[in-house]
């Protein structure tokens, strides 16, 4: 691609880099850019520039928030004895979005592959446990995509947790195998955590 610009082209190049955006659609979207109001591509890197800057992860929960605890965690409304564990906040969003679940998440920021060279302790996986030992916690709900690593992870935790006094569940009917939580439909999601099943009964499927 020659460029009559180096701004031009340096702005290419940055847009480039997201995924899922190859060089022409970012030449499209940087020339729109030029086309629109100036306040509008400085809203658009100002509010990115916030973002990255002020941006917080949930000390209890490591969700996404604008403050230490977020609002969930610190939320009169909710069972705190109940604890859904997730990959990450696209998970918290489809969950939240079924109003089906009263308890608290806890995100993990990924799933344990070897593949990708993510391991246990790449994740949130002792603050978890640590959680878990202190006894509040009655039931956890593993609600993880049924990918082979998605079961690992379920399986490392349960592990590390199955000596305490906690019951563990698993999202069940409704999300078939392989699927991404996040793609699930409303209904289907909700329905599968009030039909969860123990997590011992979904290991001899
Ligand atoms: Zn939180």
């Amino acid at each position: 691609m020659e460029f009559s610009s180096k701004l031009l082209e340096r702005a290419v190049n940055e847009m480039s880099q997201l995924p899922g955006i190859g060089k022409r659609t970012a030449l499209r979207l940087v020339l729109h850019m030029l086309r629109q109001p100036k306040e509008q591509t400085l809203a658009l890197s100002e509010s990115l520039h916030a973002m990255r800057n002020d941006v917080k992860f949930c000390k209890s929960c490591n969700n996404i928030s604008d403050v230490e605890i977020c609002e969930i965690c610190s939320s009169a409304n909710r069972n705190e004895e109940i604890i859904c564990v997730v990959e990450d906040i696209r998970d918290v969003m489809a969950i939240e979005s079924t109003s089906s679940f009263k308890g608290l998440y806890h995100v993990l920021g990924g799933k344990i592959s070897p593949m990708d060279g993510i391991g246990p302790h790449d994740l949130t996986i002792d603050s978890l446990v640590e959680k878990v030992k202190k006894g509040v916690i009655k039931e956890l709900i593993f609600a993880l995509s049924s990918t082979m690593e998605g079961d690992t992870t379920n399986f490392y935790i349960y592990k590390q947790i199955q000596d305490y006094n906690v019951v563990t569940s698993t999202i069940a009917r409704g999300i078939s195998v392989g699927d991404e939580l996040e793609y699930a439909d409303e209904i289907t999601l909700g329905r599968s955590i009030v039909n969860r099943i123990p997590f011992e009964s979904a290991l001899k499927l």
